[in-house]
């Protein structure tokens, strides 16, 4: 089994020696004893805040005092909270106050999920008021105490639930699944910021496509997009699902990494708002990219994206059903107009979608692995696809004699007729043609 590491077992014989209690908590001890590594420590003692701020001056320093929390040595630190347990909620986020209590029994109670609510000390004893390592063996994800109440005390558990079902394959307990979809609604009142983050970690699970699948409705709160394509009916010969459950295998199909996931959960919103029947009775969905780009932007600005991310995604969604002629022209082209990275994160999401759509297509998997390897030969072959390559600069047109925006128009003429092969990238050769075409 996983262990306690070092500093967080020196903090924690600290605070014992000092006479205090010091138990691990929360998700650390969920993952340790699932054998997974946790992400952050986090330990919770009886000692007050200011009395933990003394015991490890000066490397001790008050992160989160509202709340107890007292960030203990270098780097990314150890958590230590004061046992605490939450005053009133008023607005579905936030207690009204907290206040600390010397009973671990009642921090634990205080926790969302009964498997976040154990606690290790350093001699491996277990304490486990509410059951959590039996949910933990069973794969059960189970509210602490009355689900509604919980849910409706912070919303943010509801997508937390679903993160941790998409994370560790869990299924999600009945009452506990029930209080999800009642208290759903709440979750418009939460952060942008914090509903994007607990959406990018269900997504990036190696399990969300279940989880996408299971919860629409509880979704479609803080995404009411994807509710038209819930049970959409593709009738497409490349179609086995409807266009939820291929959004969902699309999603999982891809890698683990946020832009990707996005893309896969945008890239056909657009779908029922362009779909149409041909006389033979095969479903269409012509131009349905461009209607998926513009719900997509919605939800990205809704969520507070990034304008990098949200380019990015945005590009993808946009190309994902694009063709990728196999020429090293076309290869040359995208690169020029979205560079490397996006490039080999298109044929990522144009890989995910084809492993979402019916067996018999799949073997278009090949024509992106020959995209690919061209594009690998491409690069390793040092050709021309942005202006920086150019065997001639901006100071050889001005040499010439051209001005202003001519410059430019010309650099990018030459860039064109490069990448195409029509010029070789040749210094001598460029000038010349410049000096004919355009003196
Ligand atoms: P992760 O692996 O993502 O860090 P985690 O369970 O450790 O998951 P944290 O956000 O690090 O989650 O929180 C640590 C612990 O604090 C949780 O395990 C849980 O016991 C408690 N907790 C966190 N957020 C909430 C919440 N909104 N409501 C109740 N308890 C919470
Ligand atoms: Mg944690």
């Amino acid at each position: 089994m996983a262990q306690i590491p070092e500093e967080v077992k020196n903090v924690m014989t600290r605070l014992e020696a000092a006479g205090y209690q010091a138990w691990c908590v929360g998700g650390a001890v969920r993952d340790l004893l699932l054998g997974r590594t946790p992400g952050d420590w986090d330990v919770t003692t009886n000692a007050l805040p200011e009395t933990v701020l003394e015991l490890f001056a000066p490397r001790a320093l008050p992160t989160g005092l509202k709340h107890g929390t007292v960030t203990v040595g270098g780097g990314r630190g150890v958590e230590v909270t004061t046992f605490r347990r939450d005053g009133d909620y008023l607005d579905h986020r936030h207690p009204e106050r907290v206040e600390f209590t010397g009973s671990l029994t009642e921090d634990l109670a205080r926790r969302d999920f009964t498997v976040n609510a154990m606690a290790m000390d350093l001699r491996g004893d277990l304490a486990d008021p509410w059951g959590g390592r039996e949910d933990l063996a069973a794969g059960v994800l189970r509210a602490v105490g009355a689900p509604e109440e919980r849910f409706e005390e912070d919303a943010l558990r509801i997508l937390r639930g679903l993160r941790f079902a998409a994370r560790l394959g869990f299924a999600v307990e009945a009452e506990t699944g029930r209080a999800m979809v009642n208290r759903a609604a709440d979750l418009r009142e939460i952060a942008p910021e914090r509903v994007r983050t607990e959406l990018e970690g269900l997504l990036c699970g190696d399990h969300a496509a279940q989880v996408l699948l299971d919860w629409p409705e509880v979704l479609g709160a803080v995404l009411p997009e994807i509710l038209p394509a819930v049970g959409f009916d593709q009738r497409s010969r490349y179609h086995c699902y409807d266009v939820w459950e291929h959004t969902a295998r699309a999603v999982e199909a891809a890698p683990p990494q946020p832009i990707p996931r996005w893309t896969m959960l945008l890239h056909d919103l657009g779908k029922p708002n362009t779909f149409t029947l041909d006389e033979g009775g095969e479903g269409h969905f012509y131009g349905h990219w461009r209607e998926s780009v513009r719900l997509a932007e919605a939800i990205l600005e809704r969520l507070r994206f990034d304008n990098r991310s949200r380019r990015t995604i945005l590009t993808l969604v946009e190309r994902h059903d694009c063709e990728l002629p196999l020429t090293q022209k076309a290869v040359r082209r995208n690169l020029a107009r979205y560079g490397e990275e996006t490039v080999r994160l298109l044929l990522a999401v144009k890989r995910a979608d084809n492993l979402a759509q019916a067996p018999a297509f799949h073997g278009r998997q090949q024509g992106i692995d020959q995209w690919e390897a061209l594009l690998n030969m491409t690069l390793a072959e040092d050709s021309c696809f942005s202006l920086r390559q150019l065997a001639v600069k901006g100071n050889d047109m001005t040499e010439i004699g051209l001005r202003g925006p001519a410059v430019g128009k010309a650099l990018n003429d030459l860039l064109e007729l490069v990448m195409d092969e029509e010029l070789p990238n040749d210094r001598t050769v460029l000038l010349d043609y410049v000096k004919e075409k355009f003196l």
